[in-house]
């Protein structure tokens, strides 16, 4: 199975998920947010393709890394690939965090999508928005984005947020509600 990625893994991130993290950035975005830092991403055509199996050798050659993030473009725009990385990712013991510009509600209603949702810990959710754009937040780019706790909202039935990151919820409420969703 082939992914298209942005670029070669990243190493030792500190600021995409907690504590030390290896950062795979996939290819290939739809939601093309206004101010986006990587549009360069944005296109299906770019990047390089490499094959699962490299990518799953290399995360088995790693030290240090608490675990990886799933970042981009929109790694759920290669749902399959990215489902056998995270599972080779929990067999050596790393934690999973997603980043989508799809909301949680929007990937559990997809049939493919959804399959992903029990390899992943954290999912920061929902598109980049300019305007609630803030410097002040835990690991969003936009107060309308949400740290979500997938093993517990899985349980739960419901989006259930890391607590500890979840100081907007005025604010991406109002969002989500212009969607239609309410949380
Ligand atoms: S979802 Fe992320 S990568 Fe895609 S356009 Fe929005 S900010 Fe950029």
């Amino acid at each position: 199975m082939k992914i298209r990625l942005a670029a070669d893994l990243q190493m030792d991130s500190i600021v995409d998920g907690e504590g030390i993290r290896t950062v795979i950035w996939t290819q290939g975005c739809p939601h093309h947010c206004k101010g986006c830092h990587n549009p360069e991403t944005w296109a299906y055509d770019q990047g390089i393709e490499v094959d699962v199996e490299e990518v799953k050798k290399e995360l088995s050659q790693l030290e240090g890394q608490d675990g990886i993030t799933l970042s981009g473009g929109d790694p759920l725009e290669q749902v399959d690939a990215c489902i056998e990385i995270c599972k080779h990712a929990k067999k050596l013991g790393m934690n999973v965090w997603c980043y989508t510009g799809y909301l949680y509600e929007e990937v559990q209603n997809d049939p493919e999508k959804k399959k992903i949702l029990p390899y992943i810990d954290v999912l920061v959710d929902g598109p980049f928005i300019l305007e609630e754009r803030s410097l002040d937040l835990y690991f969003k780019g936009s107060r309308n984005q949400r740290v979500i706790d997938v093993p517990e909202s899985l349980k739960e039935q419901k989006v259930c947020l890391v607590s500890k990151y979840a100081k907007e919820k005025d604010v991406f409420s109002r969002y989500q509600k212009e969607k239609g969703i309410f949380v």
